[in-house]
């Protein structure tokens, strides 16, 4: 049986692979039917995947092993490669929407395959090549400030990240202190950041111009891939936040002071969410695998078979060592079937999180490799992937007392449940936010922050700076960095939560018609429109009248329902 470890990696012959590419290309074009058209067709598929699993091997094992000097020289290779690769991409689309065969490909793939590659069309232009390389310089620039960014706290240098763990700290004196250093830390690099956001605005309003988009925002939507729903749609939604998830949440952190026993909730108590300790898990990946092998055999047959493929394969790389890169995700290797997770267990619920979560984006992957046909459809857009990941939280519930040990069953599921209510609030203000600055984009860096202290004010009314100058008068929004790498990338993990939400509600009520919708919606993968997903998993529109309230009033009502000792 193969492993991950033992997939060979050669360099790929980039000229044969682009040549292959370029002759299904030119056949897509020339082809006298639909038969051949479709050889073509597929033809490039192929050549694609071959070169995305050697591009997704080199790089898993990179971040693996950051140190590795072999790696990173073929990722260097191998985005050079990828970037030559772009207009070719550019070309086939091209021939698939001129085919005169198109009406043969809709009919046996369904209409979403012209859908993509029309916006994909409108999105690119050999015009704005040197913008996207100024906007990537500028997006370097900006990682490399934030990342520079460290001062020294209670004798150990900490960067922004290291000062968020000790706002966690039992010790509110240490919280503050803690909180109060981060803050100085952004007011620090406040000014550059600015600046590199005003030109960061300036830039993207070029590409749009370019590209013929009415404003920078219907550009993003359609890098994006929403292709069904738009800003207005979106509005629509942030209202009914407003109105249902914002009193919730503010009933929630008032509930939280109440019970960590704090006159009121400054920022810095927000992560703390128990005097006694957050619910940590039972153990590391010799401990938590094999539970969660056991967890996903009793789930279901599908993820049974599943778990035990990732298990079979090596398909994880779980623990943190020192040289392995930071964080965690979730990848793919198309021509082996096979989906895999990288992280870096710490000890706390985040551990759990790769478990159920990443695990719910593989099991997509895995279960749209197997039901389609098409590279282009093992993939849907973000609020669809992250409906994968967060169902996959809810279903796993029941192993809650695996994971965490029977006596923190009760405070994992709450901070659990909790944390997707009040963090709702928040994404539709960053969201809102990036929405007025695109509308606006002559305001000052004062105005931003005036606008943004403002969207607090109506989104988080409960946010408390502790007289923090620079906070106070909304310099919050630097600290995201989704406003200045990926733009109008947020609002899908809110609406991901109520989708998950109303899925959650049918577990409760019927369970096994909830795994149904739940499967049937990965397996769909990326193969149709949104809307025609959530139909496909018997899931509303978030976007619908009332929809926020129907999807989230029993989580509500499920909160309400704990009940903690006073400290
Ligand atoms: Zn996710």
């Amino acid at each position: 049986m193969w492993k991950f470890s033992d997939i060979p990696y050669q360099r790929p012959d980039v000229p044969k692979i682009e040549a292959d590419y370029r002759a299904a290309t030119q056949g897509l074009a020339a082809a006298t039917s639909y038969a051949e058209a479709r050889e073509a067709y597929l033809a490039q598929d192929r050549a694609l995947r071959g070169f995305m699993t050697v591009f997704t091997v080199a790089g898993i094992r990179q971040t693996i092993d950051t140190a590795d000097a072999f790696y990173e020289e073929e990722m260097k290779f191998l985005n050079r490669a990828m970037a030559q690769f772009s207009p070719l991409m550019k070309r086939a689309n091209e021939a698939l929407l001129a085919s005169p065969f198109r009406a043969g490909f809709e009919a046996e793939y369904g209409g979403e395959l012209l859908t993509k590659a029309e916006l994909e069309q409108r999105t690119q232009s050999e015009a704005i090549v040197a913008d996207l390389v100024e906007q990537s310089d500028l997006e370097e620039a900006y990682k490399l400030l934030v990342a520079s960014c460290s001062v020294e706290f209670r004798g150990e240098p900490c960067n922004f990240y290291g000062l968020l763990k000790h706002m966690e700290d039992p010790d509110r004196s240490v919280r503050r202190a803690a909180f109060v250093e981060w803050a100085n830390l952004y007011k620090g690099v406040s000014e550059r950041l600015d600046e590199l956001y005003d030109k960061l605005i300036a830039v993207r309003l070029r590409i749009a111009d370019k590209l013929s988009f009415a404003s920078y925002t219907d550009l993003a939507y359609a890098g994006m891939g929403r292709s069904a729903y738009g800003p207005a749609d979106v509005e629509a939604f942030r209202r009914q936040v407003r109105q249902v998830i914002v009193p919730a949440a503010a009933a929630l952190r008032q509930r939280q002071a109440e019970r960590i026993g704090v006159p009121s909730l400054r920022y810095y108590d927000e992560n703390f969410v128990f005097l006694d300790g957050n619910a940590d898990p039972v153990g590391g990946e010799d401990v938590l695998l094999p539970i969660g092998r056991r967890m996903y055999r009793e789930l279901s047959k599908e993820t049974g078979e599943f778990f035990d493929f990732l298990i079979d394969h090596g398909l994880f790389d779980l623990e943190t060592r020192p040289g392995k890169h930071l964080g965690g995700y979730c990848t793919y290797l198309p021509d082996h079937g096979a989906p895999f997770i990288f992280s870096n267990f710490n000890g706390t619920s985040a551990d759990v999180g790769v478990l159920t979560h990443e695990a719910g984006h593989a099991l997509a992957a895995y279960a749209a490799a197997r039901h389609q046909p098409i590279m282009a459809y093992f993939h849907s857009t973000a609020e669809i992937c992250e409906i994968h990941s967060m169902a996959m939280e809810h279903f796993t519930y029941p192993w809650l007392k695996d994971l965490y040990g029977a006596e923190n069953v009760e405070k994992a599921r709450f901070a659990h449940l909790a944390e997707a209510i009040a963090v709702i609030p928040y994404l539709v203000c960053v969201d809102e936010f990036q929405h007025r600055v695109f509308e606006n984009p002559g305001m000052s860096a004062a105005q931003r922050n005036a606008l943004w202290r403002e969207l607090e004010g109506a989104y988080m009314p409960w946010r408390d700076y502790d007289g923090n100058p620079f906070l106070e008068s909304g310099g919050f929004w630097m600290q995201k960095q989704h406003v200045f790498l990926y733009p109008f990338y947020y609002i899908d993990y809110a609406l991901a939560h109520v989708c998950a939400f109303e899925l959650y509600g049918r577990m409760k009520d019927a369970p096994a018609e909830a795994w149904a919708d739940y499967m049937r919606l990965c397996s769909a993968g990326g193969s149709k429109g949104f809307f025609e997903l959530l139909a496909l998993a018997n899931l509303g529109s978030p976007f619908a009248d009332g929809a926020v309230a129907r999807a989230a009033g029993h989580v509500i009502a499920e909160l309400d329902g704990y009940t903690w000792p006073k400290p």
